[in-house]
């Protein structure tokens, strides 16, 4: 039997610098103490007085189906925190809540485009974000930012490819590369969306881990909230990476239309989990803070390591849990040196190739362990570089 060529070609090629992370897991299995800084999964769980709320509401009996695009309570709250951080009216006909932010970057996409339709995104990218372009229907079509742009995208580039595109997806604070986008950026990005008449797509999903400057939501900017799907999740925010949940803010049309989706696919977030979403968005920023901390720390002990020596380049970590680190200078391309620090110093690191080729020649590191063996982890790596530098 034949299965659709749509399911059957979803990965593409893009599945460069995989093998590092799978070998890295080979090595953990077969015993071998591997330092793991690939995934960006927080290395605490999610706090116990929100799990206390999800039992609560569970026991209370909200087991049950529950409405689809979203409990009122929650989509209430997600649209005040909307409200607040950006200033653009947000009511609950703005929300839907999603079994978490890669359900709604998927919805987001169904909603904007057609089978064929040019849905553009920016490299380098989240890793998911090809194969959930092509999971439309859409033909994924990236445009590179530089590191000499500090990875933000530059209007003119998206100009170029946006004629006849439907949707442009950006990410802001970055995965992989810890950049949060400038105002400037952002007005330019908003510029080419108006001009050409494309949806926005803006996935906001570490908007609470922010070291240096400012998140600015593009819908926020004149005349955007009609163009725009803001994609959120509490994955980050609220260390809740199991628990499924997300949001996608957009015009009141679309939200009736992505609610239709949701009934045909996923039915809807488990009762309990909103409940303890809501729970956890009641907290307000100060819990939010104390999530966002740990990175925070370690972002300062990285810029202790790596000041103070060239051989390995880094870029301002501004956001986000990561640090894009230039190794250009050993010689080896990113994906050489994450093999050679991974069989030497048993330190394992993304390969900035497995989030397209605009990050090839860098690594990815995730602020995603313990202080004192991430600060010892990330000495041992410039020790490393250094000696392969010469
Ligand atoms: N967007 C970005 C940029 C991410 O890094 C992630 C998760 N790593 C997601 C979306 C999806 O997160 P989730 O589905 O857990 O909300």
């Amino acid at each position: 039997m034949q299965l659709s060529n749509r399911i059957t070609t979803l990965l593409g090629d893009g599945h460069d610098g995989w093998g590092l992370y799978l070998k890295s897991r080979e090595m953990i299995d077969a015993g071998i103490p591997v330092i793991e800084l690939t995934i960006g999964e927080h290395d605490i769980r999610t706090h116990p007085d929100i799990l206390n709320a999800m039992h609560k509401s569970a026991l209370g009996g909200h087991t049950g189906y529950a409405a689809v695009p979203g409990v009122t309570a929650l989509r209430q709250a997600v649209a005040a925190r909307v409200q607040d951080r950006t200033g653009v009216p947000t009511t609950i006909d703005n929300v839907l809540i999603t079994p978490g932010g890669q359900s709604a970057l998927f919805s987001s996409h169904h909603a904007v485009c057609d089978e064929g339709d040019t849905a553009l995104f920016i490299d380098p990218y989240y890793a998911t974000y090809p194969a959930t372009l092509r999971a439309v229907g859409a033909i994924a079509t990236p445009v590179a930012a530089h590191a000499r742009d500090n990875f933000e995208p530059q209007a003119e580039a998206i100009a170029k490819h946006a004629k006849g595109a439907k949707s442009l997806l950006i990410n802001t604070p970055n995965n992989p590369t810890g950049v949060v986008y400038s105002r400037a950026t952002l007005k330019g990005i908003a510029d080419v969306c108006r001009e050409n008449d494309l949806w926005l797509i803006s996935d906001e999903v570490y908007d609470t881990q922010i070291w240096q400057g400012e998140h600015l939501s593009p819908r926020a900017l004149p005349d955007m909230a009609q163009r725009t799907l803001v994609v959120g999740s509490m994955s980050k925010s609220h260390a809740m990476t199991g628990s499924r949940i997300g949001w996608i803010v957009a015009p009141e049309e679309a939200i009736e239309h992505l609610s239709n989706l949701a009934t045909h696919t996923t039915y809807g977030v488990p009762g309990y989990i909103q409940d303890a979403a809501l729970f956890a968005l009641e907290q307000g920023p100060p819990l939010e803070a104390e999530i966002a901390a740990p990175f925070a720390r370690r972002r300062e002990i990285a810029m202790r390591v790596l000041d103070g020596q060239n051989v390995v380049k880094h870029l301002p970590a501004m956001g986000a849990m990561y640090l894009m680190l230039d190794v250009h200078a050993t010689g080896m391309s990113g994906e050489e040196f994450g093999h050679a620090l991974l069989d030497n110093e048993h330190i394992a690191v993304m390969p900035g190739n497995s989030f397209g080729q605009s990050a090839a020649g860098h690594i990815r590191v995730a602020m995603t362990v313990e202080d004192g063996v991430f600060g010892q982890a990330l000495e041992r790596l410039v020790g490393f570089a250094k000696g392969l530098a010469g």
